[in-house]
């Protein structure tokens, strides 16, 4: 029997970089570094969806946490994730290994170790409503984006430990750094 019995999960953008806002990605479909090795370690790949797609869509403006961190997105968040989830439970009582969530580190959804941040961006985009201000205040902190936020509350809820890796949209070398850590997993 070939199958290895190991699972890891992707966040969406890393096979789909058409879900990340406008202007964003710095590849053409999908990160072809980090999937070969998945492959190439004979990881089984899942995909999670896009919550901010599935959401607002791919006409949407760039966000910022707080303007995601209200009760709906969070609902729509787990609601997204809920089948995953059973996947997940199903796969390990099944001893199926899963070695882990990559997420997509500054994005307000996705972001693992860092998530973009301003308690002023919004409302009206122009001259006349501050928008240098707006621009201003946008910052990267240190922090989880919300998605992952509901994915972590949801895996503690069935007792379920999962490390989060993560890669930086704007970094690609963390491409490698992530290979790095997957060895050492
Ligand atoms: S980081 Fe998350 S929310 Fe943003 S495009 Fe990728 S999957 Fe969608």
């Amino acid at each position: 029997m070939k199958r290895e019995k190991k699972i890891i999960f992707l966040c969406h953008c890393i096979l789909n970089c058409n879900s990340k806002v406008e202007g964003l990605a710095l590849y053409e479909g999908a990160l072809n570094k980090i999937l070969k090795y998945l492959i190439d370690e004979g990881y089984g790949i899942i995909q999670l969806p896009c919550p901010e797609v599935t959401f607002y869509g791919i006409k949407r403006w760039g966000h910022v946490k707080e303007q995601f961190d209200t009760p709906y997105f969070r609902n729509h968040c787990k609601e997204i994730f809920m089948p995953y989830l059973n996947q997940i439970r199903h796969y390990i009582k099944n001893d199926y290994r899963i070695d882990g969530i990559i997420g997509i580190d500054g994005s307000p959804s996705c972001g693992v170790n860092k998530t973009c941040s301003s308690l002023k961006w919004g409302g009206e985009v122009g001259c006349e409503f501050g928008i240098d201000e707006k621009i201003n205040d946008l910052k990267m902190v240190k922090g989880k984006g919300v998605f992952i936020e509901e994915i972590e509350k949801l895996l503690k809820e069935y007792n379920l430990n999962i490390k989060f890796f993560c890669i930086d949209e704007e970094d690609m070398y963390t491409e490698d750094k992530l290979i790095k850590l997957l060895e050492n997993n």
